[in-house]
């Protein structure tokens, strides 16, 4: 086991897996496949299987398991009225923009409306985007503390590889080099 060559790895990685997160482009591969010895499996995105007796799954590149996501999905629904018109929120564009805005379709079409009136939209649109690199950060944050917390010895690469290793690496250096990940991903705010 070479731990400079996994070290080397675990870094350019982790970065270029935060940058597709944020790209949204999770099927890239990200690896060359450097040489070292490791013990892998093979997932994609989507795929589902079972690991000490738990159920996991690859979504936006990450190895996360099923009963957490279900957790945060549920944290993560939206109302059955708009928070501003009150009306029942039942298209599809509402569930689409609800996310991200806080309120129904025909709402946003209303606020954006008034913002250009106003000239005030580049304002709102840096929100907007710093809003949608928060979220971003936000599950990328959870994503390493379950990480630590789950195993200090494994990762999944962002084309799903789950990679082991024995020592060589503590949690403390893992720490470390997750928060450079964080770093970028701030820095792509609108400042
Ligand atoms: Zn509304």
């Amino acid at each position: 086991m070479n731990n400079n060559v996994l070290k080397k790895e675990f870094s350019k990685k982790d970065v270029q897996r935060v940058r597709n997160l944020v790209k949204g482009s999770t099927g890239a591969r990200t690896t060359e496949g450097i040489g070292y010895t490791k013990k892998h499996e093979h997932y994609k995105e989507g795929d589902v299987w079972e690991e000490n007796n738990r159920k996991w799954t690859i979504k936006n590149g990450l190895k996360q398991n099923i009963t957490k996501m279900d957790k945060f999905k549920k944290i993560g629904k939206f109302p059955l009225f708009c928070p501003k018109c009150n009306t029942l929120m039942k298209k599809n564009l509402d569930k689409k923009v609800y996310p991200a805005y806080q309120k129904c379709f025909d709402c946003v079409v209303d606020y954006e409306a008034d913002l250009q009136k106003k000239g005030k939209s580049e304002e709102y649109f840096k929100e907007l985007r710093n809003n949608h690199v928060q979220t971003a950060i936000d599950s990328y944050k959870s994503f390493m503390q379950d990480q630590l917390k789950e195993s200090n010895n494994s990762y999944v690469t962002e084309a799903g590889e789950v990679e082991n290793w024995d020592g060589g690496k503590n949690k403390k250096q893992v720490e470390q080099e997750l928060q450079e990940g964080l770093e970028f991903l701030e820095n792509l705010k609108v400042k």
